[in-house]
């Protein structure tokens, strides 16, 4: 049993102290948010994550798991220091790195001993080494080594990715440290789960590699998508053609109003800093960022075609506000921009999600939100669906055509059956599901 603190208990944190209390280590969460904290201690979640709470229930009342706010007593404890702290954009897209230094500097100030300190924040090239030389130039005691060991898991998943990652990459350059994370991580190791061994700036580019790749994909696919909507093809054939290619892979091929979320935007533009410092360009993945944007922009151009240029007046249910299904995360969420394009326009917009209602609304307090997708749907002109949740994939349509003023339906998600739709008299659009002939758009 190891004594570890896990430093910053957000959306990582939280799931990465609750999965190392649970292969049997006892595991303090440190963070300075008082509000969290008081949840946390009660068993309850700050955030919606689908699992997490039986696993965080149990874990206290095995008495593995507690929290607390003093940083300081949770270190002193503690011979590794897991840091899961924001690494938020700043202006230039960099990321900022002002609470992992500060992290590290109570970490220089109160190890009594070896500590090991582990980064599974997304941090650029380079910042684990220079963070390890920060600790040694302060002066303190006790000899401190530092581990890059960054974190794939996905929020709404993170559960089921922490016991069930497809790789556990660390960037680790003693024996010490690496006999220390084998013995933390051992449960997965006899799961057979594979593990990447190498140094830390190896570790740190293969997180930016993956998500740049990542985002790249969901672009790639977004804008197959504008092309088949113009030339009458069918985008889910094409996607699910392209995925049996197995150089391909079938995931993240499906299109949709932009990506969004705490990690893809924030990452890419981070990695594109990262190219300008080191003077080497990272021009496909500029591409990335603009197209994203472009396509969250297309949401309500493809509106005003269908209603003819002018949307003032009209009422627009818009269902779906996180940036994907299953979390409450609306950061960076295409929600966002579309909301603020369909408010300039001058339309009554009428929310609805599952989860996400709470924090879109500390940004826009003044649109309706409605406990339902069928009040939100009540009176409008028309549904537009952003996120992928389960309840949308079942409208019922003859209710639709009941509580709405409009038969207009675009769903940015593919989630709708189009011929079924519209069998019910509306008008769907899809993405990337045939809007026009190639004849007509070609001029054959
Ligand atoms: P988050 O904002 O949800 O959590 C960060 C936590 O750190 C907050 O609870 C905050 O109160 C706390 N904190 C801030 N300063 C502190 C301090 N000085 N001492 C103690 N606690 C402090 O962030 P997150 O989404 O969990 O992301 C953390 C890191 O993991 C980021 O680098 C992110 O890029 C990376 N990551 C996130 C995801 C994801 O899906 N969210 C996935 C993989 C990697």
């Amino acid at each position: 049993m190891k004594n570890i603190a896990v430093i910053g208990t957000g959306y990582v944190g939280l799931v990465v102290a609750v999965g190392l209390a649970d292969f049997g280590n006892r595991v303090i969460g440190a963070d300075i948010d008082d509000a969290k904290l008081a949840m946390l201690n009660e068993g309850r979640l700050p955030f919606y994550e689908p699992g997490l709470k039986d696993y965080l229930k149990a874990n206290i009342e095995s008495g593995r798991l507690s929290f607390t706010q003093d940083v300081p007593s949770a270190i002193i404890k503690s011979n590794v220091v897991f840091l899961a702290l924001g690494t938020p954009p700043e202006k230039d897209g960099s990321a900022n790195l002002e609470y992992l230094k500060s992290s590290v500097d109570s970490i220089a100030r109160y190890a009594r001993s070896y500590t090991l300190v582990v980064t599974k924040s997304t941090v650029p090239v380079g910042t684990n080494r220079a963070l390890g030389e920060r600790i040694r130039t302060s002066g303190g005691s006790a000899r401190i080594e530092m581990v890059s060991n960054p974190e794939f898991l996905r929020e709404g998943r993170g559960i089921q990715d922490f016991f069930h990652p497809d790789r556990v990459v660390i960037g680790a350059e003693s024996d010490r440290a690496r006999e220390i994370l084998g013995s933390i991580y051992s449960a997965l190791r006899l799961n057979e789960v594979p593990f990447v061994w190498c140094d830390m700036e190896t570790a740190e580019l293969i997180k930016y590699a993956t998500n740049a790749f990542l985002a790249t994909k969901i672009t790639f696919i977004n804008q197959m998508a504008n092309l088949a909507d113009r030339a009458g093809a069918d985008i889910a054939l094409i996607a699910k053609s392209m995925g049996m290619d197995g150089r391909i892979g079938e995931k993240f091929l499906y299109p949709g109003p932009g990506f969004g979320g705490s990690c893809l935007p924030k990452d890419i533009r981070a990695l594109v800093a990262t190219g300008d410092k080191l003077n080497v360009d990272m021009s496909l993945v500029k591409t990335t960022i603009a197209a994203n944007e472009e396509q969250k922009a297309r949401v309500v151009v493809k509106l005003r075609a269908t209603f003819g240029a002018r949307l003032s007046g009209l009422s627009i249910a818009v269902l779906g506000l996180a940036f994907k299904s299953n979390t409450d995360d609306v950061r960076e969420s295409p929600a966002l921009r579309v909301v603020a394009d369909l408010l300039e326009g001058g339309v009554l917009v009428r929310a609805h999600d599952p989860q996400a209602m709470d924090n879109f609304r500390a940004i826009f307090p003044d649109i309706g939100y409605y406990a339902s997708a069928r009040e939100a749907m009540r009176g409008a002109d028309a549904v537009l669906i952003l996120t992928e949740w389960n309840e949308y994939r079942s409208l019922d349509f003859d209710l639709m055509k009941r509580e709405m003023r409009g038969r207009v339906l675009l769903d940015t998600r593919n989630l709708l059956n189009p011929r079924l739709v519209r069998k019910h008299g509306f008008i769907y659009h899809g993405n990337g599901q045939t809007i026009g002939s190639i004849q007509g758009k070609m001029g054959l």
